[in-house]
């Protein structure tokens, strides 16, 4: 355990804890973790910044109800549904996949702050945005505001800018990020200082359409690409929520040697594409870099099992 909180200058409750790792020493490059897995005990990281906005517009409207989409173990529909029984805005989530006999962790909670679940088989899922549907599902629930799947739209790029300012960005020459929407990412973007670059890592496979859907979310906050960002497409271990041993490793390495846990769907692919950039030595002597930790603690209660396999197996072969 070699890491000291220092407490942020600027949020107390979201600290900056500094990183020191093997492979970052020998290469000579400074870690910090900026902890938005703590920015809220229940709307846990980015998702906090990404609904902000978007809720209070519909507290501001006359309809106080918003539909949106997500998987069984889905971060977003998590923070939804607890960011809306707060706000008093009323959630139906439309969920990948019949409905199981037993729930995920995600939807009982999402169901016990009173969220409405509507089950759709894959394939109506993948239509989820035909009017036709829409209109059935707005005869069942009454009329709401659309929030897309994985919530970013125009809204997003104002919340997530709002991150770097908990801490002193100057301080720093990279900042790396999970992505998935890239609504996050284009928040950093939009707010960087001058000379800091931006790293996303996208956790899907074939993660190169978020070039263009990160400019058009720029655009449509009226924000000038500033440039000085990229996206590392091989960091994504065969697509969303798959997990390789190598990542099971990275993570346990991560956590042996700060107490702090990362998930592997987001913060341990983001953790590990950076460590490897380290080891192939792309970052110069002297980089000072600050992973963010994006949250979604929430969901790796659907993932401990699949982790601790692949621990095992990376520690046979080895
Ligand atoms: C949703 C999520 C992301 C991705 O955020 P985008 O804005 O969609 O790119 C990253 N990390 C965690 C933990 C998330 O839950």
């Amino acid at each position: 355990m070699n890491v000291n909180e220092s407490s942020c200058v600027v949020n107390p409750k979201v600290p900056v804890v500094p990183v020191e790792l093997p492979d970052f020493q020998k290469a000579g490059v400074r870690l910090d973790l900026l902890r938005l897995d703590r920015v809220h005990p229940m709307i846990s990281g980015n998702k906090w910044f990404k609904l902000k906005y978007a809720l209070e517009a519909v507290q501001d409207s006359a309809c106080k109800r918003v539909l949106s989409f997500g998987g069984a173990w889905s971060n977003h529909i998590h923070a939804l549904a607890y960011a809306g029984r707060e706000r008093g805005v009323e959630t139906v989530a439309v969920i990948r996949g019949e409905r199981p006999s037993l729930l995920s962790d995600t939807l009982v909670d999402a169901e016990n702050w009173g969220m409405s679940l509507e089950f759709v088989s894959r394939e109506q899922y993948r239509n989820k945005n035909d009017e036709l549907f829409l209109q059935q599902l707005r005869a069942k629930y009454g009329d709401f505001h659309l929030l897309p799947e994985g919530g970013s739209g125009e809204w997003v790029v104002n919340g997530c800018r709002e991150i770097l300012s908990l801490c002193v960005a100057s301080d720093y020459d990279v900042v790396c990020s999970a992505c998935g929407t890239g609504g996050t990412l284009a928040g950093l973007i939009a707010s960087k200082p001058k000379g800091l670059e931006v790293l996303g890592v996208p956790v899907l496979k074939g993660g190169g359409f978020l070039y263009q859907d990160i400019r058009r979310l720029l655009q449509q906050s009226g924000v000038d690409d500033p440039g000085g960002w990229e996206l590392d497409l091989d960091g994504h271990e065969g697509g969303y929520a798959k997990v390789t041993s190598e990542l099971a490793e990275s993570m346990q390495q991560f956590f042996e040697a700060t107490g702090i846990e990362l998930e592997p769907v987001y913060t341990g692919k983001a953790f590990l594409a950076l460590q490897r950039k380290v080891v192939r030595g792309e970052l110069a002597r002297g980089c000072r870099v600050l992973l963010i930790h994006t949250g979604g603690m929430q969901g790796l209660r659907g993932m401990r099992e699949t982790l601790l396999k692949k621990l095992k197996q990376s520690r046979e072969i080895s």
